[in-house]
Formats: C-alpha cells, sequence, structure tokens
C-alpha cells in the first residue's frame, strides 16, 4: 500500500508570516502522518519560519527548487545542503513554469534528483505534456522519456523513494482538469515504464501524484484512480479551507 501524499505548492504567493500563520491555523487539523504525507512547498524565504511553525505536528515542508551543487560561484541559488540544513524535507524539481520559464532541462532535473538523494530530500519530480503534444499524441512518449531521463542512475533505493508529479501543462492553473480516467493513464504508463526499466518493485513503491486545477471538488475522484496516490496542488493549496479538505481526502 503507498501513502498517500499531498502537496500544496504556493508558488510566488504569501509573505513569510502569512505562511507561518497557515501552518499555525493547521496544527490541530490536520490528519495523522499515518495515513497521509501532508507536504507545503513555499518560497525559499518562507522556508525557515515554516520548518519551525511545523515542528511536531504532521506537516512536512518543501522547496519549489534547488541547485544541484552543494555550494559555490552560483549567485541566486540555494543549495542541497542549505535546504537540508534548515529541515526542510521535500523538494519539487522540474516543475513546468521552471521548464518553460527558467531553462530547467532534463539534464538539471536528474542533476537535481541525485542531489536531493546526497542531501536526505524526497524529490517531488514533474512531468507531463503541453495541448500540443496531447493532441498530437505524443503523451505517453514524452512522460516516458521524461521519467527515464529524470531518473537515470538512481539506485534501487532510492527510485522507491521518488515522488512523481504528473502534471499535463495545459491543466496548471487553467481550471482544466485532466478527466480522472485520462490522468490515472497516464499514471499507469509512468507506472509500467518504470517496471519495465527498473523492477516491478520500484514501481509498486514510487508514489505518483496527479496535478493539475485539483480542488475539493475532483480530488475524491482523482484519488480513487488505481494509479493516483495524492496530488500537487497550486490554486486550491493556498485556502486553508482548501488545502485542508485535499489533505482530509487523501487521509
Ligand atoms: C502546480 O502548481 O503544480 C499546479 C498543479 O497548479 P494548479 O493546482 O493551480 O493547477
Amino acid at each position: 500500500m503507498r501513502k498517500p501524499i499531498i502537496a500544496g505548492n504556493w508558488k510566488m504567493h504569501k509573505l513569510a508570516g502569512e505562511g507561518a500563520r497557515f501552518l499555525m491555523d493547521l496544527r490541530e487539523k490536520l490528519p495523522e502522518a499515518e495515513k497521509v504525507d501532508t507536504v507545503v512547498c513555499s518560497p525559499y524565504i518562507h522556508l525557515p519560519l515554516l520548518t519551525e511553525a511545523a515542528r511536531d505536528f504532521p506537516v512536512s515542508v518543501g522547496a519549489q527548487n534547488m541547485h544541484f551543487e552543494d555550494s559555490g560561484a552560483f549567485t541566486g541559488e540555494v543549495s542541497p545542503e542549505m535546504l537540508k540544513d534548515i529541515l526542510v524535507e521535500y523538494v519539487i524539481i522540474g516543475h513546468s513554469e521552471r521548464r518553460e520559464m527558467f531553462g530547467e532541462t532534463d539534464e538539471s532535473v536528474n542533476k537535481k534528483t541525485k542531489a536531493a538523494f546526497n542531501h536526505e530530500l524526497t524529490p517531488i519530480v514533474c512531468v507531463g505534456e503541453s495541448l500540443e503534444q496531447r493532441e498530437n499524441n505524443e503523451t505517453f512518449t514524452f512522460v516516458e522519456q521524461q521519467v527515464k531521463n529524470g531518473l537515470d542512475g538512481l539506485t534501487e533505493e532510492q527510485l522507491k523513494q521518488v515522488v512523481i508529479a504528473y502534471e499535463p501543462i495545459w491543466a496548471i492553473g487553467t481550471g482544466k482538469t485532466a478527466t480522472s480516467e485520462e490522468a490515472n493513464d497516464v499514471c499507469t504508463h509512468i507506472r509500467q515504464v518504470l517496471k519495465d526499466t527498473y523492477s516491478e518493485d520500484v514501481a509498486q513503491a514510487v508514489r505518483i501524484q496527479y496535478g493539475g486545477s485539483v480542488k475539493p471538488a475532483n480530488i475524491d475522484e482523482l484519488l480513487s484512480m488505481s494509479d493516483i496516490d495524492g496530488a500537487l496542488v497550486g490554486g486550491a493549496s493556498l485556502e486553508e479551507d482548501s488545502f485542508l479538505k485535499l489533505v482530509e481526502a487523501g487521509a
């Protein structure tokens, strides 16, 4: 049985104090950690406050990106070692906004994924096709390539801990959700790719989230699908009530 994982991606929203209050307000309300993994991924500068606010209750804090080197002359960047030092546990890698706007490639995704494991951070590796690729029936081949390139060279033990977020680009922040069948078909394909490339054990262990306009109204159906183990959520993770509903749906 794979434990569901619900992760909020705040993107470039909220001031640090608002973020800390959000977590404090959820303190008594979140389901137990045995039932669901709850993650909040905030802008870098909020992270120390959030990891402090999240102490002793069932929520983990994640970053939305990082560099793959431990340190060096990389102005404006943040390293995995720095994230680990302030008790961050997760890191989103290769979000489509970073691929589209900040030059992220499968190669950098792969380096960052390996770097995450070097510092005991759990990577949430994002994959997903554009509308054009979907219309040209390229979804499966494109996503398959992203998965293989992104995870290349990881050990079996590392692979089992990876979280993959399948996020069709056309469904992110648009209000258009893939139907639960469309979403599940791609997640099933990803699991098959993991089985063919690595092993049945890896395929069964990896958690695959769906992301793209997930909200309280559609989460139950998405989570009822065989290969969807959770959600990576943008817009609906910004309000405490809706985020709590999403997490409760996962529990
Ligand atoms: C995301 O940011 O990963 C995302 C899926 O956004 P939204 O839920 O707003 O579509």
